[in-house]
């Protein structure tokens, strides 16, 4: 069955045709790792695990790889702003490799509960200094760089269609725009190369034809899927913010120095999650909620998996608790029936599933068609014709794409998060902490158990 995806560059729905039969080409632009990632971060990552499951699904021979921004880099897409790894180390008092491993770590804890496949290639931007170093002195050599100030800008009027990916008009782009950066030719124009750090205490610094200092952000992308991936390659991912900076930067410096075009064949991005009267989630503060902030409330992290197949990847998904509590429900439910339906006797027929499978195959296949691909799931389940040996059947071959880890589901066994509950609940009882207590009754009932108490503790039972 034909995949279709939309691609960014050309603004419609196209089929998929890989460039090679031999591998499949994605990438991913990851984290800057200074701080924990948000669930805005997460809904990206999972969009993106969902499109390699459905290339898998679809039998190509996907190779993914991901990158991690561990040099610093500033907090706006301008080259002014903070950079983020400073910023972060001088937070917590660490220096910037610790910074850096540390969350790297934290974002990996979160793509192994979030059941999100590993890539084939996690490559570091401090790796890969070398190749970003050699892409600059091919960009030099072709005449599409200057150095100014101490830095050495990519020149953006050498290239004739650049910001064609974010279909920007120039001319009233550049009118519009303040130029904050004196030594810059024209307000597009970015920094390959800084020398002249107007950090202090700039730690992360290599020798470089151009004296020491360190790179700007875009060209690390570039370098690292080159090196991975080739000249070409199909799939490049990102949010949609990525399109006007970052991605644009990439293409215009990638179609430079290899002087093909399309350097990528489809690019695709993500909404963006956001809170209730559209708020932007935040680096910090009550806005600022990660995958822990969900875990501490009771949730399970599939949850929020289960929440983001619930819209479709090109919508905004607003995120609230009672959205959150609705699909936690809906999670729950599905678990259940899947326990009933394993135990069923019989032998499934694939004769009998082809309806369904072609059905929920049309839907992913249509540009990942989530929301459509788990109403087919919950229509199936309902079908009372259907055997419940092929139901079971379907739902593990469906859960390949969805994620949601559906073969593991086992009965009886007490969920992790309702024991520590329970445990913390005896730990304030025995301090008397009643209010306490009751929260964490409360919590524990809804995760679906009841709890009482025991001479010796505790009893815990499924509602
Ligand atoms: P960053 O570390 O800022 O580069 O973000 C990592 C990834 O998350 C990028 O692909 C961003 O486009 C994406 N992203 C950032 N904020 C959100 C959000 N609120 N919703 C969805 N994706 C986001
Ligand atoms: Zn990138």
């Amino acid at each position: 069955m034909p995949l279709t995806v939309y691609n960014t560059l050309t603004r419609t729905k196209e089929l998929f045709v890989p460039l090679r039969k031999k591998e499949v080409g994605l990438y991913t632009c990851g984290p800057t790792v200074y701080n924990y990632v948000h669930i805005g971060n997460l809904r990206a990552y999972l969009f993106d695990d969902t499109l390699k499951r459905t290339l898998l699904f679809n039998k190509y021979p996907v190779k993914h790889v991901m990158n991690i921004t561990d040099v610093g880099h500033l907090t706006s897409d301008e080259d002014e702003g903070e950079d983020k790894m400073l910023k972060g180390a001088l937070r917590e008092k660490k220096t910037v490799w610790e910074i850096a491993e540390f969350y790297t770590d934290a974002f990996l804890g979160n793509m192994k509960k979030l059941n999100i496949l590993s890539p084939d290639i996690f490559c570091k931007a401090t790796d890969h200094i070398t190749e970003q170093i050699a892409l600059i002195q091919k960009l030099e050599h072709k005449g599409f760089t200057y150095f100014k100030g101490g830095n050495v800008y990519f020149d953006t009027s050498q290239v004739d269609d650049y910001g064609k990916l974010a279909q920007l008009d120039l001319s009233a782009e550049t009118r519009g725009r303040v130029q904050k950066d004196s030594n810059k030719k024209n307000p597009h124009d970015f920094v390959l190369w800084f020398t002249k750090s107007k950090f202090q205490e700039q730690e992360m610094k290599w020798p470089s034809p151009w004296g020491v200092g360190y790179p700007g952000w875009h060209i690390e992308c570039s370098a690292m899927s080159i090196k991975y991936l080739g000249k070409q390659f199909d799939i490049h991912c990102g949010g949609i913010d990525h399109i006007p900076v970052h991605h644009s930067n990439e293409i215009a410096q990638s179609e430079a120095a290899l002087g093909k075009k399309p350097w990528v064949k489809y690019w695709l991005h993500n909404e963006f999650l956001i809170l209730g009267q559209g708020e932007k989630m935040a680096k910090s503060g009550e806005n600022f909620i990660t995958l822990a902030t969900l875990e501490e409330k009771g949730y399970h992290p599939l949850d929020f998996r289960y929440f983001c197949l619930g819209t479709h990847y090109r919508h905004p998904l607003m995120f609230s608790y009672e959205a959150l509590d609705g699909a936690r429900n809906a999670r729950k439910r599905l678990n259940e029936r899947i326990l009933e339906l394993k135990k069923a006797k019989g032998t499934a027929s694939p004769t009998k599933q082809k309806k369904y499978l072609e059905q929920f195959t049309a839907q992913i296949n249509d540009d990942l068609n989530t929301p459509q691909a788990l109403a087919t799931l919950w229509d199936l389940l309902k079908d009372d014709t259907l055997p419940a040996k092929d139901k079971y059947a379907l739902i593990l071959k469906f859960d390949t794409i969805l994620g949601l880890d559906l073969k593991k589901i086992r009965e009886g066994k007490i969920p992790p998060q309702v024991l520590r509950f329970a445990l913390e609940r005896l730990q304030a009882r025995q301090k008397k902490d009643w209010k306490k207590s009751d929260e964490l009754r409360e919590k524990i009932n809804q995760l679906g158990y009841t709890i009482g108490d025991t001479k010796d503790g505790f009893e815990l039972k499924k509602e």
